[in-house]
C-alpha cells in the first residue's frame, strides 16, 4: 500500500486547501447518498487519502466494513495542469479574449516522472485571471468526477464484488499488464459504466451552483463570458471531461497499462447525456444546443491535445462514430450484470438508466 501523501509538501496554500476541500465534498456526497438510501453513516466509515505516487491512478476498496479511496496525488495535479494548459490557448473558448494586464505565469507544482507523458515542453504557461478561474472550474469538475466515480464503486458494491469474484483487494482504475485479468472484463466494464453513471448523476447536482456562481468576480466573469448560456457552460464542462478521458487513455497506452473503461468518446457521451438531461430539465434548455456546444468546445480542445501527441483525429473519428452503437451494447452489458453486486450495493440497482438515455 502506498504511503499517504503529505499535502504540505505542495507548498501552495491555495492548492492544499483545494485538495482538502475536495475530500470534504467526497465525504458529504458519500454520507448524503447512503443516508438517503437508509444506511447509517457510522456503520460505513470511509477514508479518502491522497497517496504518494507519480502515477495517474486511483482505487477503492472495502474491508471489514471500512471503505477506503486512494487517489494518487499525481492524478489531481496532472488534471489541473492539463486543463490549465488547454485554457492557456486563445483558440479554446475564444469568447474569452486574453487579458494581457492580468497575465501570469503558472507552473506545475511537482516534478514529473520520466515515464509519464506530462506535456514535457510545456511545464509553464500563462493565464489571465478570468481564464485561470475558468481552468479552476473545469479542473474541479474533472476532479469531482474522479472522486465520485470511486465513491460509486463503493456505493454500488463493486469493491466487495472485486474480492468475491476476482480475489483482488481493490477496484484499481488502471492496471499493469502483469496484474491484468482478462477473465471477467465485461463484468468489470459494466461496473465502470455504473460508477460513471453514479458520478454523472451526482455531478449534475453541482451544475446549479456553477451556473449561478457568485463566489468570485473572476469566476462570475468566466461564466458571464458564455452569456449565462447554460448550454454553453454544460458543453464546456463535458468537453473538459473528454479532455481528461483522452489524456487517461493516451497515458494508459504509453505506460502499457490497461483498463476496462469505455473509450473516451463513449465515456464523455454517456456522462454527457446524464448532465445534458439534468440541465435540459432544470433550465428549460434545448438538448440540441447543449450537444452543439459540447462538440464545439471539444473541437477547440482537441487540436491542443493533438499538438502534445495526446490525441489522434483518425482514431477519434472512428471511436466517435462507433460510440452510438456501443452505447446500446454497453446498456445491455449494464442490464446483464446489474445484479452482480446486489448483495453489497448500498443503492437500489434499478436507478441506473444513464446508458439507456
Ligand atoms: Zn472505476
Amino acid at each position: 500500500m502506498a504511503a499517504i501523501f503529505d499535502l504540505q509538501l505542495l507548498k501552495d496554500r491555495h492548492r492544499i486547501d483545494y485538495l482538502k476541500n475536495l475530500v470534504v465534498r467526497g465525504h458529504e456526497v458519500f454520507e448524503s447518498v447512503i443516508s438517503g438510501y437508509g444506511h447509517k453513516v457510522e456503520e460505513h466509515p470511509l477514508r479518502i487519502e491522497y497517496v504518494n505516487s507519480q502515477q495517474v491512478n486511483a482505487r477503492a476498496s472495502s474491508h471489514n466494513g471500512q471503505h477506503l479511496i486512494e487517489i494518487e496525488i499525481a492524478f489531481p495535479l496532472t488534471i489541473d495542469f492539463l486543463i490549465k494548459r488547454i485554457c492557456s490557448e486563445a483558440r479554446f473558448v475564444p469568447e474569452l479574449p486574453i487579458d494581457q494586464t492580468t497575465l501570469q505565469q503558472w507552473r506545475l507544482p511537482f516534478s514529473k516522472c520520466p515515464g509519464q507523458i506530462l506535456l514535457d515542453h510545456q511545464l509553464a504557461f500563462q493565464l489571465d485571471n478570468v481564464r485561470f478561474q475558468l481552468s479552476e472550474l473545469l479542473m474541479d469538475f474533472c476532479n469531482m468526477f474522479l472522486l465520485f466515480h470511486e465513491i460509486g464503486h463503493i456505493c454500488c458494491g463493486h469493491t466487495q464484488g472485486q474480492q468475491a469474484y476476482f480475489n483482488q483487494k481493490a477496484c484499481t482504475e488502471f492496471l499493469d499488464w502483469d496484474d491484468w485479468l482478462f477473465r471477467g472484463r465485461y463484468l468489470r466494464r459494466s461496473w465502470e459504466i455504473d460508477a460513471d453513471a453514479f458520478a454523472g448523476s451526482v455531478l449534475s447536482q453541482f451544475l446549479e451552483p456553477i451556473m449561478e456562481s457568485k463566489k468570485s468576480p473572476d469566476l462570475q466573469r468566466a461564466v458571464d463570458a458564455f452569456g449565462g448560456d447554460c448550454a454553453k457552460i454544460t458543453g464546456v464542462l463535458i468537453a473538459a471531461l473528454h479532455v481528461m478521458f483522452t489524456y487517461l487513455a493516451a497515458n494508459n497506452y504509453a505506460l502499457r497499462k490497461r483498463s476496462v473503461h469505455p473509450s473516451p468518446s463513449l465515456r464523455s457521451k454517456l456522462i454527457g447525456n446524464t448532465l445534458i438531461g439534468a440541465v435540459a430539465q432544470r433550465y428549460d434548455v434545448d438538448i440540441e444546443s447543449i450537444i452543439d456546444a459540447r462538440v464545439e468546445y471539444m473541437a477547440q480542445a482537441m487540436p491542443i491535445l493533438e499538438k502534445e501527441s495526446l490525441f489522434n483525429w483518425d482514431q477519434f473519428d472512428e471511436a466517435f462514430v462507433k460510440s452510438d452503437d456501443q452505447i446500446s451494447v454497453d446498456a445491455r452489458l449494464q442490464r446483464r450484470f446489474r445484479n452482480s453486486c446486489r448483495q453489497w450495493s448500498l443503492l437500489p440497482l434499478n436507478i441506473w438508466s444513464a446508458a439507456d438515455v
